[in-house]
């Protein structure tokens, strides 16, 4: 086990980042003693030499895109070495265990999991019972993910692939290197529709200061000017997170960096906003979801149509760029709500700041969504389907559905394609309008207003 290889770490993907799914772990393992490789397979093949010389699989899976790579990598190391320990860890894995250990995994982590890792490799290696590992699940028993605070190390990334092969920050004056790091883990919220609540319950772990910058300076080292926090939220801890950002500007004034926050926490700590600023911050991702108060409310976000217009003043006062994530098909969202976002969308100047993948998104309902036990959910809910890891939902309006299969089509033809996001946008306004009945705004208009400004951003457009 603790031979080069002993131990096989694969990240499937991670929004377009350097994964940290394998930096953590590594930095554990290796401070125990092993030597585990590392493939994030968004990036390089797995090769049959890797899989045959692994004890254990380790198979980090935080969302549903790297669950569905994820298992069929479970499926070729089950094929290529039978004998290893398959383990999935992350948000995903949690709320699947159930499918999981039926066939394509051997045990499951989630939470605060990397000492865990290194009790199941240390356990294997000496071949000791299993259910005496804390917080992993068996298929003969399931804990709870776990929710204990760690004692961090540093992420290890040398032998991970170069930061010039992962998202980038796109600017005006050009294409740099991006580095990802985390200042916290979990989230303080319960937001219905996420996967973080049912695994940390409205708990949140910050990362030690000095560990957070020593992971900036190896990313420096590598290259990285800009960077990105990937906390699900910064602000949940406001004096660690603006504490953190002073220290790094001070340490190292060129960078610049983004993070995502919810409007609520926009809106509370408005006054932080030219702070940050000051302190290199480029642009920041807020899940908006959508402009509807009765969706928002059954979703349980915590801000109206209203707060969100008050956090885009803010941001245009702060001279800050404000990136919003949407969630346009629910169950609940209707066809003039669709064609009110897109308006919404253009008259604030945001075609360029909302990447064109948002206006497909369709709500994922996993097990153990929040989202299950809404009366508001329940006329419309369908079966679980185990292996694509969530319910079925219809759409009482049929023309709804149609328009997400069409939207998600020509979103995907036009990423393909490297289309500016001006262009899909004006695509989306047409199928919209031909499906749900409206007159697009004449395209002129919006052509000019994108024209006037370029907005940061990251180069590769996150899926969940
Ligand atoms: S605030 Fe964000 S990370 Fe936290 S529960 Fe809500 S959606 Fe999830």
């Amino acid at each position: 086990m603790r031979q080069p290889g002993g131990i096989l770490l694969v990240s499937c993907y991670e929004l377009g980042h350097q994964p940290l799914g394998l930096a953590l772990p590594l930095g554990f393992l290796e401070a125990a003693g092993f030597r585990p490789e590392a493939v994030d397979v968004s990036r390089e093949p797995l090769n049959r030499a890797r899989i045959a010389s692994a004890r254990l699989a380790a198979l980090s899976v935080p969302m549903h895109t790297a669950l569905r790579l994820g298992v069929r990598v479970a499926g070729l190391i089950r094929q290529e070495n039978p004998s290893c320990h398959i383990c999935l860890h992350g948000h995903y894995a949690a709320l699947n265990a159930d499918y999981l250990l039926s066939g394509p995994a051997d045990s499951i982590l989630a939470g605060e999991c990397e000492a865990s890792l290194v009790d199941l490799a240390c356990s294997l290696e000496a071949g000791r019972d299993l259910s005496e590992v804390s917080g992993l699940s068996l298929p003969h028993r399931r804990a709870a993910p776990i929710r204990r605070r760690l004692r961090f190390v540093v992420p290890s990334r040398e032998r991970l692939r170069p930061l010039a092969n992962y998202a980038s920050l796109e600017e005006e004056s050009g294409i740099r290197i991006a580095g990802c790091v985390q200042a916290s883990r979990g989230c303080l919220h319960l937001c219905r529709h996420c996967p973080i609540p049912p695994v940390y319950q409205g708990r949140f772990f910050v990362i030690p200061r000095e560990v957070v910058l020593a992971d900036i300076r190896r990313q420096v080292e590598l290259g990285a000017t800009h960077i990105t926090f990937g906390d699900p939220d910064f602000l949940n801890g406001p004096g660690h997170s603006l504490a953190l950002v002073a220290e790094m500007h001070r340490l190292f004034p060129f960078l610049t960096f983004d993070f995502t926050a919810k409007i609520e926490h926009l809106l509370k700590h408005a006054s932080l906003l030219p702070k940050l600023k000051d302190a290199g911050c480029l642009f920041v991702v807020s899940a908006v979801e959508s402009l509807s108060d009765r969706v928002l409310n059954i979703l349980d976000k915590g801000h109206t149509r209203r707060d969100v217009e008050t956090v885009l003043d803010l941001f245009q006062s702060a001279r800050l760029t404000l990136r919003p994530s949407l969630v346009p098909f629910t169950p609940w969202s209707t066809p003039s709500d669709y064609s009110e976002l897109l308006d919404f969308v253009q008259e604030r100047d945001l075609v360029d700041a909302v990447e064109p993948v948002q206006f497909s998104v369709r709500r994922l309902i996993p097990p153990g969504s929040g989202l299950l036990d809404q009366p508001a959910m329940s006329p419309h809910l369908g079966a679980l389907v185990p292996e694509s890891f969530s319910y079925t939902w219809k759409h009482p309006d049929e023309r709804m559905d149609r328009l997400h299969r069409r939207v998600s089509s020509e979103v995907e033809q036009a990423a393909h394609r490297r289309e500016a996001s001006e262009e899909t946008f004006l695509r989306i306004r047409r199928i919209c309008s031909e499906i749900i009945g409206r007159t697009a705004p004449a395209a002129r208009s919006m052509t000019e207003t994108v024209l006037r400004r370029h907005v940061p951003r990251l180069t590769e457009s996150w899926f969940c």
